[in-house]
């Protein structure tokens, strides 16, 4: 992928065959990167102003629809989509208008362990692509992923689906076109681990306390197949060659 032109995880996924190496999935937010730092106080500003000023609503009401959407759609864009027709790139591109790069917090080295890493990779994100990018970017990171898959591509017969969607994963099996038990998706939201096992998936937690149901506890669910506290040495242990966890239940 370059930066320039970076294909959809769609179209690049298709022209791959079903004997390559390992794929992963990288989550965005508080995986590759520390958005509780100063990020998500930022987007959550400027959502809750983006449904104010759409809906003609104030910032009290903005907060309420934005936490029933979350919950329900695990994301407040789709519900905004569906029960007020607002047209979702145009949202999203009013929630995440702000300058990315001096918010950005990853950890050293990153990079020089992603370019090591074996198989391709691709980024899952429930944030707009357009965000994505430029997080990347800013991390130095962009050119390394293979694809990239935001908000925006997550469709399913008309339907925004995002993370944590079943359906969703079964549609990026199917065109990944790679078994299931050869992907692995890392990430700080355990539901999104979860689905992803439940299609047969790898999984590696990664434990951020800021993101919401979090968990400290030493154990981990059946659904975790490693569990992190960070990037960097999960990545230097994976460059040989060797993949995390066990696969989930197709
Ligand atoms: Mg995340």
């Amino acid at each position: 992928m370059r930066p320039a032109r970076a294909p959809s995880a769609l179209r690049r996924s298709r022209a791959a065959g079903p004997h390559d190496g390992p794929v992963w999935l990288f989550d965005l937010d508080n995986t590759l990167h520390d958005a509780s730092r100063s990020i998500f106080r930022l987007i959550d500003q400027r959502m809750s102003q983006a449904v104010a000023t759409t809906l003609g609503v104030d910032r009290a009401q903005a907060d309420a629809l934005r936490r029933r959407y979350w919950t329900r759609y695990g994301a407040t864009a789709i519900g905004m989509a569906r029960h007020h027709g607002v047209d979702i790139h145009r949202f999203l591109a009013l929630s995440h208008d702000f300058e990315v790069a001096p918010l950005v917090h990853g950890e050293t080295g990153l990079a020089r362990r992603l370019r090591r890493l074996p198989g391709r990779k691709i980024l899952l994100t429930n944030a707009p692509a357009h965000y994505a990018r430029q997080v990347l970017s800013t991390l130095g990171i962009l050119h390394e992923f293979d694809g990239l898959w935001g908000i925006e591509e997550m469709n399913l017969q008309g339907r925004h689906r995002p993370k944590p969607s079943r359906a969703l994963m079964h549609q990026i099996l199917a065109r990944l076109r790679v078994p299931a038990h050869r992907v692995i998706l890392i990430e700080d939201t355990l539901a999104n681990l979860k689905s992803a096992h439940q299609a047969g998936m790898r999984t590696v937690y990664v434990y951020h306390p800021g993101t919401p149901f979090s968990t400290q506890r030493r154990g981990r669910d059946l659904y975790v197949g490693r569990r992190v506290n960070a990037l960097g040495p999960l990545l230097t242990w994976a460059r040989d060659g060797r993949i995390p966890g066990s696969p989930g239940r197709a």
